[in-house]
């Protein structure tokens, strides 16, 4: 014990004579220190290393065609730098939802190359909606010869529609009708009507509410499809012509108009607008400003789309139709009606950049 008490007395001793000594201090110091940056170096490559972890799998979670991720991690674990292409949904696979089913057939093949390249951004839902609503372009015509004018009517049917048939065939003169949602069986009647006459018809719109249907995309093509599906039921025709509801230019669809009218070409759909208005439906609108007003216009086009409307109120453009057309004969013009092969490019606004 004595020995223990001296040894450890000496131990002390020497240890006190060591803490005393400056050297040995220093030395002591640099050796926590060095013990602390290393603990410190550790633990940060840890922590970085589930950083990596992180960052590798959101590389490996690119949005599918259908614009859903879906997160997959390599079995040789997240730090391998194998091409993240190789983990990627081929187009056509079952991860993407079944929503998209048109969007996935146009999907990327994987080939190896980048993913930011490979991948185009997801497709607009509105994109697959209605899959039937899709019409083969057809090959323009070449303008037609003479002087040609298309009569146009908008927002029927309506009670005037059987009489402005009957002044038509009166003159064997054809004219194209741009109709809205309208069930009522008098109505529906007057739409097969002006087909069975030999008529063209287009779609207007189902509602007609302008501040509805150029909401979006997806809302315009609910209503175009509503009055599309319409007019194919009562008539049989699949229309493949349409004019916007107050023109392609309005102030309701500035901030959609390219999107919609983008949509609507990608469906193969051809609209009119008109380079001759008969502004019938101005308030202060009489039948004698109807007759000048289209007869003054046409005259400075070779070939004009006439815009009157042909609702129940529009009692005084009924009573100028018979005006217009004897005159429009004796001058020389014939009357076609428009379809998809008519080129509508003379007939369509200028949309503002
Ligand atoms: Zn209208």
């Amino acid at each position: 014990m004595n020995f223990l008490k001296t040894k450890d007395g000496l131990i002390l001793k020497r240890w006190n004579s060591y803490i005393h000594n400056r050297t040995f201090r220093y030395f002591l110091l640099g050796f926590v220190g060095l013990l602390l940056v290393s603990c410190f170096g550790a633990l940060l490559s840890i922590h970085l290393n589930q950083l990596y972890d992180v960052a590798a799998m959101s590389y490996h979670v690119q949005p599918t065609p259908s614009g859903q991720g879906s997160a997959q991690k390599d079995s040789s674990g997240a730090s391998s730098s194998r091409g993240a292409s190789s983990v990627l949904p081929r187009a056509g696979s079952a991860s993407g939802s079944g929503r998209t089913s048109s969007a996935q057939k146009q999907g990327p093949v994987s080939s190896g190359k980048p993913p930011e390249q490979e991948l185009p951004a997801a497709l607009p839902a509105y994109q697959s909606m209605y899959p039937n609503l899709f019409v083969k372009p057809a090959a323009k015509k070449a303008a037609p010869d003479g002087k040609v004018v298309y009569l146009t009517f908008d927002d029927g049917p309506s009670n005037l529609t059987m009489p402005l048939l009957n002044v038509l065939d009166r003159y064997h003169v054809k004219a194209t009708f741009f109709v809205v949602g309208k069930t009522g069986k008098k109505d529906l009647a007057a739409m097969k009507a002006i087909v069975a006459r030999g008529n063209a018809i287009g779609v207007h719109s189902y509602t007609h509410k302008m501040n509805q249907i150029y909401v979006s995309p997806a809302a315009f093509l609910q209503d175009f499809a509503k009055m599309h599906d319409l007019i194919q039921k009562t008539t049989g025709v699949d229309t493949h012509i349409y004019r916007f509801a107050g023109g392609s230019v309005n102030s309701f669809n500035k901030r959609t108009a390219k999107a919609i009218l983008a949509e609507m070409n990608r469906r193969g759909y051809t609209y009119f607008d008109w380079n001759v208005s008969s502004d019938d439906a101005l308030a202060h609108s009489t039948a004698a400003s109807i007759y000048s007003k289209v007869i003054r216009e046409v005259h400075q086009h070779p070939h004009s789309v006439v815009l009157m409307h042909n609702t129940n109120t529009k009692k005084a453009t009924l009573s100028e139709v018979p005006h217009i057309i004897e005159t429009l004969l004796k001058e020389g013009y014939r009357f076609e009606t428009l379809g998809d092969m008519v080129d509508n490019t003379p007939y369509i606004f200028r949309l503002p950049n």
